[in-house]
């Protein structure tokens, strides 16, 4: 299959979507994205790669860190973890506090906020002042480069404005489900949110999930066989808040966004796949990114499906 000549295709075709859609503004630095960005990079198991558009331009991952929290706390905790967040799709919006509230502080699941700041807590009793650092080596290691580093400008941003995150730390920990301090709980969490990378290190990022969790690029197991197909399950599931339904519908892959304008998705066995559009949809997706998505699976027929 023409890989190049397909995303060439795509972008053509998304050209008429960009005068909809919304850069995410709740989180002032992340309204200074530039609404025209586009990128989609490719790549294959065997190492073939195919890029389109801004692909080297680095943006906040925001909620697709949620992958490599909940791959570390999973690897460290195994079944434990899901004593203190659950495993089903929510059918809320990303930040929540509902549920929360008569669910006695326990997340639906590791991809909405309150589902990743428990998990990013589990994190912190484990590796203490070095959390944030051993994030950002494991996402270093999955997507082997070394210049990866996060914004202060965000981070500074998210903190300034993270009420809700804020109340969402403070109910859990009412229902005795956060361990460690607020700050350092939410510090950390801004933290893995604006980590700075492109759609060719994300897709690459990604490899380990759709290898059964071997780096298909040393062949080093990062997580065993049925901790791959459980995280892929829940990007199917989850991986979009209250549009993950919408998401499986169209695109049938398993996928994770963020406010960030990012999306990864995953063809088990064969590649990784990272789009980045800023302007989102109303329900907090990549707009651009989703339907990019489409296409990609409309054309090749590669979805798990
Ligand atoms: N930092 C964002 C927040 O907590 C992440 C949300 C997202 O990407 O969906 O609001």
């Amino acid at each position: 299959m023409n890989y190049q000549s397909i995303l060439n295709e795509i972008q053509n075709e998304i050209k008429p979507l960009f005068k909809q859609g919304q850069v995410a503004n709740y989180i002032p630095a992340l309204a200074k994205a530039n609404p025209n960005d586009f990128a989609m990079s490719l790549i294959t198991l065997d190492g073939e790669e195919y890029n389109i558009g801004s692909y080297e331009k680095k943006f906040s991952i925001q909620s697709i860190s949620k992958v490599f929290t909940f791959t570390l706390a999973l690897k460290n905790y195994s079944k434990e973890l899901y004593k203190r967040v659950g495993h089903e799709p929510s059918g809320d919006p990303f930040n929540s506090l509902v549920q929360l509230e008569y669910e006695n502080g326990i997340p639906r699941n590791p991809f909405i906020n309150a589902g990743a700041i428990a998990t990013t807590d589990t994190l912190l009793s484990l590796y203490k002042d070095d959390t944030f650092k051993k994030v950002l080596e494991f996402i270093k290691e999955t997507s082997m480069q070394d210049d990866i580093i996060f914004n202060e400008n965000i981070y500074h941003s998210e903190l300034e404005h993270g009420f809700r995150n804020l109340a969402l730390i403070n109910l859990m920990k009412s229902f005795k489900n956060i361990k460690n301090n607020t700050e350092d709980v939410i510090q950390t969490y801004f933290k893995q949110c604006s980590i700075m990378m492109n759609t060719k290190q994300l897709a690459k990022s990604m490899l380990y999930l759709a290898n059964h969790g071997i780096n298909p690029k040393n062949n080093e197991r990062l997580i065993n066989e049925s901790q791959a197909k459980r995280i892929n399950s829940l990007m199917l599931t989850c991986g979009h808040y209250d549009a993950s339904g919408d998401f499986a519908y169209r695109v049938g892959l398993p996928g994770k966004s963020g406010v960030g304008g990012g999306i990864v998705a995953i063809v088990p066995k064969k590649m990784a796949i990272s789009v980045y559009s800023p302007k989102l949809n109303e329900k907090g997706n990549s707009l651009i990114g989703t339907k990019a998505l489409e296409l990609f699976t409309t054309k090749t027929g590669l979805s798990i499906f």
